[in-house]
C-alpha cells in the first residue's frame, strides 16, 4: 500500500469520529487545517503538516469524550514518529512540536488564550499547561519551532461547523511530493 494509501485508509476507518469537544469530525477537522495553510500558500509540508497534525489521535484512539481524559496521550509523538518514517522530516517536526506550541503561544502571547476552544484549555491542562521561561527558550531553539507556530494557528482554526473544504483524496499530488 502506498503512504497516500494507508493515509486513506487511517481516516476512512476513523477519522468520522468526533474530534474531542469540537462541532467537527477528526477528519473535517484535518481539512480545515490544511483549508486554512493552502489559504496563506504555505509551503506543501506545512499544508501536509497542518492535514495530518492530529494523526496520532488515530494511531492510537484516545477515549471519546474529553471528560474521560486523565492523561495526554501525547498524540502529537505518536503521530510525528508515523510521519518521519514517510515524509520528510520538515512535515514530522512541525507535527511533533504542534502541542509545544500551543503551550508557548499560552505564555508568550497574551491573547492567545482567551480565543482557545474549551475543550482545548481542558487538553492544555493534561498537555502541562503554559510553558515557563526556560521552556520557551528551549522551544524557539527548535529549528521547525516557527512552522510549529504556523501549524498550531491553523489548528486552532479548523474547528468551524459546515465550513466547504477539499476531500481528503485531492491531497494525493501534495503528500506524494513530500515524501522522504
Ligand atoms: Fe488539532
Amino acid at each position: 500500500m502506498s503512504v497516500f494509501e494507508e493515509i486513506l485508509s487511517i481516516y476512512e476507518s476513523r477519522g468520522s469520529s468526533a474530534y474531542f469537544g469540537e462541532a467537527v469530525s477528526m477528519t473535517e477537522h484535518a481539512l480545515q487545517a490544511a483549508h486554512f495553510a493552502q489559504r496563506e500558500e504555505a509551503p506543501a509540508e506545512l499544508v501536509v503538516a497542518a492535514l495530518l497534525h492530529d494523526i496520532g489521535h488515530l494511531l492510537e484512539p484516545a477515549p471519546a469524550d474529553i471528560g474521560d481524559w486523565k492523561i495526554d496521550a501525547r498524540h502529537e509523538q505518536v503521530g510525528s514518529r508515523w510521519l518521519a518514517a514517510r515524509l520528510r522530516p520538515e512535515v514530522a517536526e512541525a507535527v511533533r512540536l504542534h502541542v509545544p506550541a500551543k503551550r508557548y503561544l499560552c505564555a508568550a502571547d497574551s491573547g492567545y488564550l482567551a480565543q482557545l476552544s474549551a475543550a482545548s484549555v481542558v487538553t492544555l491542562g493534561l498537555q502541562g499547561g503554559p510553558m515557563s521561561a526556560a521552556e520557551l527558550s528551549a522551544f524557539e531553539r527548535e529549528p521547525y519551532h516557527h512552522e510549529a507556530l504556523r501549524v498550531r494557528r491553523w489548528d486552532d482554526q479548523g474547528k468551524l461547523l459546515g465550513l466547504k473544504t477539499a476531500a481528503l483524496r485531492d491531497y494525493r499530488a501534495l503528500v506524494e511530493g513530500v515524501l522522504k
